[in-house]
């Protein structure tokens, strides 16, 4: 028996959204993040709904390798920068453009041995304190890279903290640090994600980056996708394989930490936390059977979950689940297992099946 534990990924509807970023930003280049192997969705997959995206952004070098290995010969823009000088190499070799945050990468140019052909991405830290040069420093950092970068642009970049709470005055602040300190600066700007895109039209610049509405998904805890005109690309299902009568009082699965309170028939789905399927989701997690909501009920497994049936009578083994996606917007299901969409589609392991159409 195949073990029908699928991830669908729709590519038109990447397509769809692709478009929509494009409608939202008009006058904008579109960086689109495929990190984490295209947020789970798989790059070898997604890359073909993205072909004109004006650059791909990665996290690491060996996603960019992937990259050009299948055959993107566009933009490419490591978004962390490199971390040595033999990286550094590597990825001038590949053409893939730079992410420089830090000194270190300044003394990488220094010493460096290839010719730099491409456009080099200097972040600015304003106010998220992860990467980048201190804002009070972007100047000296400006001027440096310029004597550095051997006739090539610089794009001045910076990340977004809070951008998916409208209401969180740090991302206001943010522009107005960014603003005052690359004030006077020459070459183009980089500040939006996708919830920047959304929620700060003001923050859309020369270059956006979405990653997340890429994929369908929204940004914003009170925006729904159909709200944004966002279609999602990922649909996880699993087959029920038995159908078990319980009664009121016996326990179910691990540490017995699901006790009935009534007669209950307790449907075993074929999925578990060895295909990515959060193992902290609650008791009342819900899933899609048959189009209706049923509930999950005691621990996730390794390879199995248990749901309740009773408001299934017609439930039979063979019948598929759906986890999320069509039908059962993920964004409902994350927080039933004190986790960000994101989290979610990036843990699908390698044991799951994709199905691309
Ligand atoms: C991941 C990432 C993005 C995309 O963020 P989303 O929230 O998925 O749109 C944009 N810029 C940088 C620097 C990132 O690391």
């Amino acid at each position: 028996m195949t073990r029908n534990t699928i991830a669908t990924i729709d590519l038109q509807a990447v397509n769809w959204n692709f478009a929509r970023v494009r409608q939202l930003a008009p006058f904008s280049a579109i960086v689109c993040v495929v990190k984490a192997d295209a947020y789970g969705h798989g790059f070898a997959n997604v890359w073909r709904a993205l072909t004109e995206a004006d650059v791909l952004a990665v996290a690491t070098t060996g996603e960019a390798q992937l990259c050009r290995g299948l055959g993107w010969r566009g933009r490419l823009l490591l978004l962390e920068g490199p971390a040595n000088r033999a990286e550094f190499e590597q990825l001038l070799g590949l053409d893939v453009e730079m992410v420089v945050h830090h000194e270190t990468q300044l003394q990488m140019l220094r010493q460096r041995q290839h010719e730099l052909r491409r456009p080099l991405w200097l972040k600015i830290d304003t106010g998220m304190h992860r990467l980048g040069f201190p804002a009070a420093d972007a100047q000296e950092a400006y001027k440096q890279l310029s004597r550095l970068q051997g006739g090539s642009q610089i794009i001045l970049m910076s990340h977004f903290a809070c951008a998916d709470d409208p209401d969180n005055p740090m991302t206001l602040r943010q522009m107005q640090n960014f603003d005052a300190a690359t004030l006077d600066l020459p070459g183009p700007a980089s500040l939006a994600n996708s919830a920047g895109i959304l929620n700060y039209p003001d923050s859309r610049r020369d270059f956006v980056r979405p990653g997340i509405m890429l994929y369908g998904i929204s940004p914003c805890r009170k925006k729904t996708p159909d709200d944004i005109g966002l279609r999602p690309a990922m649909s996880l299902y699993c087959d029920l394989i038995a159908i078990n009568q319980a009664k009121a009082g016996e326990c179910v699965g691990y540490g017995a930490a699901y006790t009935c309170p009534r007669d209950m028939r307790i449907g075993v789905g074929a999925i578990g936390y060895g295909d990515g399927y959060p193992r902290h989701a609650r008791n009342g997690t819900p899933v899609l059977l048959q189009g209706k909501r049923a509930s999950l009920v005691g621990r996730v497994s390794m390879d199995m979950i248990t749901i309740d049936l009773n408001g299934h009578p017609g439930a039979q083994v063979g019948d598929r689940l759906t986890l999320w996606g069509e039908g059962l917007p993920i964004e409902e299901v994350a927080p039933w297992a004190d986790a960000i969409p994101y989290q979610l589609i990036c843990g699908v392991t390698a044991r799951v099946r994709y199905e691309v159409n």
